[in-house]
């Protein structure tokens, strides 16, 4: 059945498509009028309190209390409608060729204007491109525009102390933005920018094929779930995802929400909760914190 489409939205959804064509992205179907539903389940209890003196420096471990359950809306990339298009890195099997593929097709991008306001260069992506375990942030900072990696400036190092305090390495796992250049002055992402890079997260997404992906602070959170609403809300509990693009066989990933490692540098009272988060994610993968030396 036709609906009139909001003019806001009309005009959001021309600028998707447009930038689609833009990519050689022609075929476009129309999503089903209900979505699948994804259960939410409760976050799983605390995991063993004995990991806490860790690098990842956390403060006492408090009651998880009631956790959040209920059904929530279908997650997607952030569209109406699902494209599926062949990408080129589609029947690349080696994962790196692969993700090297969606680098080539990037190249000196300039689709959204954050490409001429100052960054130095794209930010694409690092880590193991088998990771069971991907992270995703907002943007690159002054040191990620610098180095080209993301994660590497204080914040990076508060993210390689949690990823340590989970008993994995930085090279396990694999690291990202919602968008891959530097937001000028450190600010927020705006939405525009947004959905015109995370095209590229989602094609990453679909090639490492991840077990659990943490998306790390609220603008991340809210980039991949299509969800507008309060960390508070948002933490605790999974959620599915898939993007729409992706190898059927794979059954997607799980994707957990904590705090972003700026944040906690900031406030470092958050720590516990964050902690409790990666123990979340712990349990499902099974993984076992390391061992106190002293014990
Ligand atoms: S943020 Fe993403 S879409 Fe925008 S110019 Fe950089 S790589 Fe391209």
């Amino acid at each position: 059945m036709d609906r009139a489409l909001e003019p806001e939205l009309r005009r959001e959804l021309a600028e998707r498509l447009r930038y689609y064509r833009d990519l050689g992205i022609h075929d476009f179907y129309r999503r089903g009028s209900r979505p699948r539903s994804m259960e939410i389940e409760p976050a799983a209890e605390t995991v063993s309190a004995s990991s806490e003196k860790l690098l990842f420096s956390v403060e006492p471990q408090e009651d998880m209390g009631a956790r959040k359950s209920g059904v929530m809306p279908v997650v997607a990339d952030g569209g109406i409608f699902e494209v599926v298009s062949p990408k080129p890195e589609q029947g690349v099997a080696d994962h790196a060729s692969a993700l090297k593929v969606i680098r080539e097709d990037l190249g000196d991008c300039r689709r959204c204007k954050l490409h001429q306001q100052g960054r130095k260069q794209i930010v694409f992506g690092v880590g193991n491109p088998q990771a069971e375990l991907m992270f995703v942030g907002e943007g690159p900072g002054a040191d990620e525009d610098a180095q080209g990696e993301p994660f590497v400036g204080r914040a990076g190092q508060l993210l390689n102390n949690m990823i340590k305090a989970m008993g994995l390495r930085r090279e396990d796992v694999y690291i990202a933005n919602i968008v891959k250049c530097r937001p000028p002055g450190n600010r927020t992402p705006e939405r525009d920018e947004c959905e015109t890079c995370s095209p590229f997260l989602m094609r990453q997404i679909s090639v490492i094929k991840p077990k659990v992906i943490v998306a790390l602070g609220a603008v991340a959170a809210k980039n991949l779930l299509a969800i507008n609403a309060p960390m508070s809300e948002l933490r605790g509990r999974w959620y599915d995802f898939k993007p729409a693009v992706s190898d059927p066989s794979w059954p997607g990933a799980r994707l957990a929400v904590t705090y972003h490692p700026a944040f906690l540098l900031r406030d470092p009272r958050q720590k516990g909760e964050a902690w409790k988060d990666l123990q979340m994610v712990m349990k499902y993968l099974g993984i076992q914190p390391p061992k106190k030396s002293a014990e």
